[in-house]
């Protein structure tokens, strides 16, 4: 009973994180309920999105410009390299002004339950980026979590031969998943006590 050109919407909206087949109808019935107001702008900022935005290739940041324009600040500490899992957590950290280094981004966290392999994650690129341009600070910015933590090791066994400073967030405070969920206050104080491992 449903037209196939609906069904596929439900069923594109449904595959979106937190989303699931009874939220993919709720959304699809919500934009075609008032198409020009709901759907229009959201057809718009998709196409302009993918067509303008793309992954900086030096840090896997999303920006318009390449590199991206953290990459390309002059007035940004190179001597600090700071390593997030996602994108999210760049924009958590930029929220408030403590951080002035650059970021490299793993596209995720290690989790031999959910196939995150190393391979899988941009580790390469960050040792490539580290034997091209020496840096003086490591800061591993990931999560608390047990994936968090097997990645902070495994990247400290890699990151040994550089001979830079390593540290990891203070994890004094509650954290027990996404930067992205912590207060700036929080993330502060969690980069400010940040421990040289
Ligand atoms: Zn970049």
């Amino acid at each position: 009973v449903i037209a196939k050109e609906l069904q596929t919407l439900i069923h594109l909206l449904g595959k979106l994180p937190g989303m699931g087949p009874r939220s993919g109808r709720k959304v699809a019935l919500h934009l075609m309920k008032a198409p020009e107001k709901h759907m229009r702008p959201l057809t718009q900022a998709l196409d302009t999105a993918l067509e303008k935005v793309a992954i900086c290739k030096v840090c896997g940041n999303l920006d318009t410009c390449q590199p991206c324009t953290i990459c390309d600040d002059a007035k940004r500490d190179t001597t600090c390299l700071c390593v997030v899992a996602e994108v999210a957590d760049i924009w958590a950290l930029e929220r408030s002004p403590i951080f002035r280094g650059k970021y490299h981004v793993l596209g995720g966290v290690l989790s031999a339950l959910d196939g995150m392999t190393p391979d899988k994650l941009n580790i390469s690129t960050l040792l490539d980026r580290l034997h091209q341009d020496p840096v003086e600070e490591v800061v591993l910015a990931l999560s608390a979590t047990v994936e968090g933590q097997t990645t902070v090791h495994y990247l400290m066994e890699h990151l040994a031969r550089f001979g830079c400073r390593v540290s990891t967030l203070a994890h004094g405070v509650p954290m027990g998943g996404e930067l992205d969920y912590l207060d700036e206050g929080t993330l502060s104080t969690a980069l400010q006590g940040r421990k040289v491992l």
